[in-house]
């Protein structure tokens, strides 16, 4: 079976005009307006982004994610990937292109089980870049598994009515609306028994209670939020999909987004090996530059390694997502969900030591690399489960064997050997000074 990754000479093009406009235009965006990313644009920030964008749309390079029937232009999952690998680069570019996390997400969950008015009111907001949205599910008591989950809904007539408090609701301070898993069956297994709901930013009930920053954040970023659900009523159109069928769209939903923040992470671990390169180059120490030292040489070298392999883990699997389906690739994504994280957090530690003391502080973009894995290590569920889950899925493809004795001992082998030539040979030839 082949794998091909290639691309036409035309689609080369795009991406070379990418590769000179995230670095030319894009990247000043980082110090002009630090961690402004998820505000909505003012009177001093339009006036820059939006041309930005309107280059991108003319280029037909917007929402590259995104299938013709939603406005993209249904590139698939490896141009994606040679696309996010560059826009991963800025923490702006995903903005500028309209690829930005978790609005990617939630406006695919609504294009694909929206009712018509759900997505008339917000689909065109959230394509477009103008609105924000929000994704509500880990709970104060535990985010990695439901069955812990709380927050619920009954229904009283017509309406559903929801309670519960939901943590780390990312963006939520900036949201036109938020997507809220709840239980609607306690009867049930919990991944029979929730639901979604589409919930109004606004509505009553709805309580903001505290607001969280990263490590390293800027205090006017959207942050993470606390938010207590009360007595919110809903009617029965605020249902996202079909009741019980939650986790359902939020596999949905994490699915795509874990190869696209693997795709992403490409180019934010591409930017930290080119920044310790450039300073082993250029910083002497005891008589020759760092690049001449050994173990900078082994960190340069070990990093280079751990990208390509990576880069080709994504690369494949988004091959195999194009060839075969998203169902199909699901060991393939867990993979890539576990690289990123670590991949991450060895790059860029690498890549600071290599800086010295000025990589530790918030004069380089190099501490946010690493803070960046470790995210990555938890946010769509931390790397332990996702081993877990990956660690079943192979397992599921191999039966147990004699327990004393494995199928690769030699004796076993001797004697399926003994089977095999059978009449053609009397006795296994024993070598020149073995005991056999
Ligand atoms: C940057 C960021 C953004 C996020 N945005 C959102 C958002 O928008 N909406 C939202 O709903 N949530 C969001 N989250 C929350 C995220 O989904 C949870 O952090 C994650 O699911 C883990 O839940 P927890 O933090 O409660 O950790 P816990 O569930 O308490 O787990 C803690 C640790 O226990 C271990 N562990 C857990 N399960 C297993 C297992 N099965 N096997 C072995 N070890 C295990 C792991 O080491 C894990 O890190 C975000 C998180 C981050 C970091």
């Amino acid at each position: 079976m082949a794998w091909d990754f290639s691309t036409e000479p035309e689609f080369e093009e795009q991406l070379e005009w990418i590769r000179t406009f995230v670095a030319e235009e894009v990247e000043p965006l980082e110090v002009a307006f630090p961690g402004c990313e998820f505000l909505p644009l003012d009177e001093v920030r339009r006036p820059i982004v939006d041309p930005l964008k309107q280059q991108v749309r003319d280029r037909g390079l917007w929402a590259p994610h995104l299938g013709p029937e939603l406005g993209g232009q249904g590139f698939g999952a490896v141009k994606l990937t040679l696309i996010n690998e560059i826009l991963g680069r800025s923490s702006w570019a995903p903005i500028v292109f309209g690829t930005q996390a978790p609005d990617t997400g939630n406006a695919e969950i609504l294009a694909r089980f929206g009712t018509r008015e759900q997505k008339d009111t917000y689909l065109a907001g959230l394509l477009s870049g103008e609105i924000f949205s929000c994704f509500s599910m880990t709970e104060p008591q535990g985010g990695s598994d439901p069955r812990v989950f709380t927050t619920a809904a009954v229904r009283d007539g017509d309406d559903w009515v929801l309670n519960g408090v939901k943590y780390f609701s990312s963006n939520a301070t900036v949201a036109s609306f938020f997507i809220v898993v709840a239980i609607t069956d306690a009867e049930v297994p919990v991944h029979r028994g929730a639901s979604t709901f589409l919930i109004p930013a606004g509505t009553p009930g709805v309580e903001i209670v505290a607001t969280h920053q990263l490590a390293g954040s800027l205090p006017h970023e959207a942050g993470h939020s606390l938010i207590r659900y009360e007595d919110v009523r809903l009617p029965a159109s605020a249902m996202l999909g079909e009741p019980g069928h939650g986790f359902e769209i939020l596999q949905a939903r994490l699915a795509g987004g874990r190869i696209h923040h693997a795709m992403r992470s490409i180019g934010v671990a591409q930017r930290a090996l080119d920044m310790m390169a450039h300073r082993a180059k250029s910083r002497y120490t005891q008589g020759s530059s760092l690049a001449d030292k050994q173990l900078v040489q082994a960190f340069i070298a070990d990093s280079y390694a751990e990208l390509l392999q990576f880069r080709l883990t994504v690369l494949h699997t988004a091959w195999l997502i194009d060839t075969a389906g998203e169902h199909a690739a699901r060991k393939e994504i867990g993979v890539c969900k576990i690289l990123a994280s670590s991949v991450l957090k060895s790059i860029g530690l690498r890549a600071i030591q290599v800086h010295g003391a000025m990589g530790l502080t918030d004069q380089l973009p190099l501490t946010t690399v690493v803070l960046g894995g470790i995210a990555l290590g938890l946010a769509d569920g931390p790397t332990e489960a996702h081993k877990v889950n990956l660690a079943k899925m192979i397992l599921r493809g191999y039966q147990p064997e004699d327990p004393e004795w494995p199928s690769e001992f030699l004796e076993r082998r001797v004697e399926a050997a003994r089977l095999k030539y059978q009449g053609r040979l009397t006795e296994i030839p024993a070598l020149p000074g073995s005991p056999r």
